[in-house]
């Protein structure tokens, strides 16, 4: 049975429940995290709390808690559901709202919700040795994908697209046929030893991964650039891969009937992969 803490209480995942008028679930207006607890640590743990706290400023929603308070409450859900491999999972919504309207009071009581699932990453470990599939989809999501917004209809009409596919993942593109990131990923290619991927704006999220990878390509002295690029691009890429919370750095070898050079993961791709799990 997992324990949830929901407004201040801890109870069974069940049990614990909010109300039809919250706002959340009446307009998706609200935030989350996903942050991944390997062989018993969390991975970037100050990353996302910080990335939480940007959504929360960017969506002006305000919560009486502190980053210290909703890291230690999100510590001992991790404790009381003994787990070791998986994530914990943050929402915070604006809160409930009666009468519905869609201008917002500004004394709402945001409800916050952190809990647990065990995920098993030994699989996406032997997925990662293999490469994965990937479709392409239309980025047809809303115009500020900067924010972790629980408005993820866009991403979810991707994945199912890619799950149709029997594809790990979809790869969105704009209107002028450049990729912008992944349903839930960050999206990179290699093209002459030097890594790509897009630059920082209101189009994708700033990925914790993609924040530590590239950390790990400056130490190692990696080329690198944040540079739009074309479906074309990433057809014709050396290597190409994603990174997510869950899935750590994962080579893409196809895109749709398409194989991305040799068919194999990229040699550099999963150097990347092993010091980014050395360095977690
Ligand atoms: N882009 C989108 C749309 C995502 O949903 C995610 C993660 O869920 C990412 C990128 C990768 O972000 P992170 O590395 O912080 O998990």
């Amino acid at each position: 049975m997992t324990t949830c803490y929901i407004n201040g209480k801890y109870k069974p995942l069940s049990q614990s429940t909010v109300s039809i008028t919250d706002r959340g679930y009446q307009f998706s207006d609200g935030v989350y995290e996903v942050i991944a607890v390997f062989k018993n640590e969390f991975v970037d743990f100050k990353l996302h709390l910080n990335r939480l706290f940007v959504s929360l400023k960017k969506m002006d929603i305000k919560i009486n808690l502190n980053e210290n308070q909703i890291e230690s409450i999100t510590k001992k859900i991790k404790k009381i559901n003994q787990l070791e491999m998986g994530i914990v999972y943050i929402q915070i919504t604006r809160g409930d709202q009666n009468p519905r309207e869609h201008k917002y009071s500004n004394n709402l009581k945001p409800n916050i919700v952190i809990y647990s699932i065990f995920k098993n990453f030994e699989y996406l470990n032997k997925l990662a040795q293999k490469g994965v599939k990937t479709s392409l989809y239309p980025d047809v999501r809303w115009q500020r994908s900067d924010i972790k917004s629980i408005s993820l209809l866009g991403n979810v009409l991707a994945a199912n697209h890619a799950k149709k596919n029997k594809s790990h993942e979809a790869v969105l593109f704009d209107k002028r046929n450049m990729i912008t990131e992944g349903n839930s990923s960050s999206i990179w290619i290699i093209k002459k030893n030097k890594c790509i991927t897009h630059p920082l704006n209101f189009r994708i999220l700033k990925g914790c991964t993609r924040h530590k990878l590239i950390s790990i390509l400056k130490k190692n002295k990696f080329k690198f650039e944040e540079k739009k690029f074309s479906i074309k691009s990433l057809l014709n890429a050396d290597e190409a891969f994603m990174t997510s919370a869950t899935n750590f750095i994962m080579p893409i070898i196809k895109v749709d009937k398409h194989t991305i050079s040799n068919g194999k993961p990229g040699l550099n791709t999963l150097k990347f992969r092993s010091l980014f799990i050395n360095a977690i």
